[in-house]
């Protein structure tokens, strides 16, 4: 899937992009083009535009990139639900294939429990279920119900590095399901592990040690605990009920912590 990769590279560059930026006007800093000398180094005119030209046309070109890509991902979309129409309607013709796919999940609530990013939450080892249609068993063609997964591991990663509060988890999917570009959508799922972030989740620097719980207040008077898994200096103000080891967490959550 190029377009996939295509848009993970420009993510990255927009990423560096005020970097780039604020490394330019140094640059156009020190060869003089903010200056009043009579002599710069290079005409302070060439520098202005220079610069002007590099705020201006950089995120135009950013933004037809990112029109070029969607398009690109909608053509393989198109063809695929074109070519593939028959199977993607009558997942029992399905051919069978292992589905082993990694996602991304929060851990919120007491006790913690696995939650998607949309909010559902689920066992180590579910059926999906139908929010929509309860006569739906998941998962329904022309509905958005099942269990997703990415198949590749890069993408899934990439994904947790914009989703800093969330876990990466490994997951073999089961009976009936469908494929699409990114990966499966299915009836059942079990997670055969959950990956510990290398380092604490709330300073970003030391290691984590512990997973502790706090108490997020969101819109409408909703309020939900939100697990992290911290270093030993971030959890120090957590009272021990708040706490869990490695070990408790995976019992709780019944699942293997990697
Ligand atoms: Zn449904
Ligand atoms: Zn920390």
């Amino acid at each position: 899937m190029g377009y996939i990769q295509n848009r993970m590279r420009l993510i990255r560059l927009i990423r560096i992009y005020p970097l780039v930026v604020l490394t330019l006007l140094a640059l156009v800093y020190l060869l003089g083009g903010f200056s009043e000398a009579a002599d710069p180094v290079i005409p302070r005119s060439a520098l202005i535009t220079l610069l002007y030209l590099f705020a201006s046309v950089v995120p135009i070109l950013f933004i037809i990139s990112f029109i070029l890509i969607g398009a690109a991902g909608d053509k393989v979309a198109k063809q695929a639900s074109s070519s593939d129409k028959f199977t993607y309607q009558s997942p029992f013709d399905l051919p069978s294939e292992q589905m082993s796919g990694y996602k991304l999940a929060l851990i919120t609530g007491r006790p913690p429990t696995l939650t998607g990013l949309t909010g559902d939450t689920y066992l180590a080892d579910a059926s999906a279920i139908c929010s929509k249609d309860i006569n739906h068993v998941p998962p329904v063609a022309e509905c958005e119900c099942g269990f997703y997964a990415y198949r590749d591991l890069a993408e899934a990663t990439f994904e947790l590095s914009v989703n800093p509060g969330a876990f990466l988890l490994a997951v073999e999917l089961y009976g009936v399901g469908f494929k699409y570009d990114r990966g499966y959508r299915a009836e059942n799922q079990v997670v055969t592990g959950l990956k510990k972030p290398g380092r604490c989740q709330h300073c970003r620097i030391l290691p984590g040690r512990v997973f502790v719980t706090s108490y997020r207040l969101g819109y409408d008077n909703t309020s939900w605990w939100q697990w992290q898994f911290r270093c030993l200096l971030c959890s120090s103000s957590h009272k021990s009920a708040d706490k869990l080891t490695i070990a408790q967490m995976a019992k709780t959550l019944s699942v293997v912590i990697t």
